[in-house]
């Protein structure tokens, strides 16, 4: 079977792994630290502004709490969302306001969040569809304009930029995700990002059970305290990661880089193998200056045939998916919106395989089995019926 998405570890990271071991210090340390401030260089930011935590939903999480998003308040965010964002908001007592998105991008535009702001709107959730930056520099002036929190869900974004500025950036905070399905893996973890100094500086205590001060005897000493001894300044959760899984984070943020590129490669031999076969369409061309993390790979099909060419990938030994199916029909969040670009999107649009560790051949076989399903079921309805 060829998986739709799979991580890539190996021998450095099991050496880095019996490293932490071997140190006897596998809680939050020194490799979480470096961690962070490998991630933070990496997005061009300063330390203090980004804090590590144990998945990219708690960081979420702590974002929609340092944004005071609570009763009465409305969050905006594109229908194709990951279900962690739309929990973030709706756990909070807040109401989540979904918008479209653009059936061929997956993104929302600028136009597209415009239309579901009101005098209640705190803050607005985007992502980056399949990796791609989307109208995200646009979103994020108009939110600066209206006066309202931007938080980039820059989940699948790790590497993806706009005239070289890192998504995750262009807005008030950000949180990426290193679990098992992304590109930079950590087995589990995330990061947020917060640009205001005051509330980055709260974001590790919300991340850590709200404690005032870390402990240690060195700090004790300075501060003139017992170092068992502590404040709150919240009664909060406990998200931190720790030393294991952030020396993994910081081998994989080194081959990053090396995977973004193989990505690329893959898409490019995608788009190739794919292009003029009729009923099909490949991912539109990226805009200047945009790069793309290359995460997902999707075609969007006519003939309503997504879910039966889905079925004959897998006899074939193929694993695709959709992501994200539209939060606006799920029950639980009551919403009533109409948003026939998601609609639309959600229904037609298939993620084929697409991680670093795919190779040529099995592009090519990907390639194959698309071009021969499409065209027998498209050519199978457009036949007429037998007598
Ligand atoms: C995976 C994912 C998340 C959640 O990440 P976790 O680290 O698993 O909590 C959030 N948003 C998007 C867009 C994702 O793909």
């Amino acid at each position: 079977m060829i998986n739709v998405f799979q991580p890539m570890l190996g021998e450095q990271e099991l050496a880095a792994v019996r490293e932490v071991f071997e140190s006897n210090w596998i809680g939050r340390g020194e490799r979480t630290k470096a961690f962070e401030e490998g991630f933070a260089r990496h997005l061009g930011v300063g330390p203090r502004h980004v804090t590590s935590t144990n998945s990219c939903t708690e960081a979420t999480f702590i974002a929609m709490e340092l944004a005071d998003v609570g009763p009465g308040a409305e969050v905006v965010l594109p229908t194709i969302s990951f279900v962690g964002a739309g929990n973030a908001v709706a756990s909070r007592g807040a109401r989540p306001v979904f918008c479209d998105v653009d059936p061929r991008t997956l993104n929302p535009t600028a136009d597209h969040v415009e239309a579901a702001l009101t005098p209640r709107t705190r803050a607005v959730v985007v992502l980056h569809y399949g990796g791609r930056p989307g109208d995200v520099a646009r979103i994020a002036e108009l939110c600066r304009e209206r006066g309202v929190l931007l938080v980039e869900d820059a989940a699948i974004a790790v590497a993806s930029r706009v005239d070289g500025r890192a998504c995750g950036t262009f807005g008030d905070m950000g949180v990426w995700s290193f679990d098992h399905g992304k590109i930079l893996v950590t087995v589990d973890g995330g990061m947020l990002y917060v640009r205001d100094p005051e509330l980055a500086a709260r974001a590790p205590k919300l991340a850590y059970l709200g404690m005032e001060q870390v402990s240690g005897y060195d700090q004790a000493l300075r501060a003139r305290t017992r170092w068992w001894e502590f404040e709150l300044s919240s009664f909060s959760r406990r998200s931190v990661t720790n030393d294991v899984l952030s020396a993994v984070g910081l081998v994989q943020l080194g081959r990053l880089p090396g995977f973004v590129a193989r990505r690329r490669r893959i898409a490019e031999r995608y788009d190739r193998g794919l292009a003029g076969v009729e009923g099909l369409l490949c991912p539109p061309p990226l805009p200047p200056g945009h790069e793309s993390s290359h995460y997902m790979y999707w075609i969007q099909l006519e003939g309503g045939i997504r879910d039966d060419l889905a079925r004959d990938l897998y006899e074939r030994g193929i694993y695709t998916t959709f992501r994200y199916p539209p939060l606006h029909r799920v029950r639980a969040y009551g919403s009533d919106a109409v948003l026939p670009g998601a609609d639309r999107a959600a229904d037609g649009t298939l993620l084929l395989p697409m991680h670093q560790g795919l190779t040529d051949a099995d592009v090519d076989r990907v390639v194959d089995a698309v071009r021969e399903c499409v065209r027998a079921r498209l050519g199978r309805r457009r036949s007429p019926a037998p007598a």
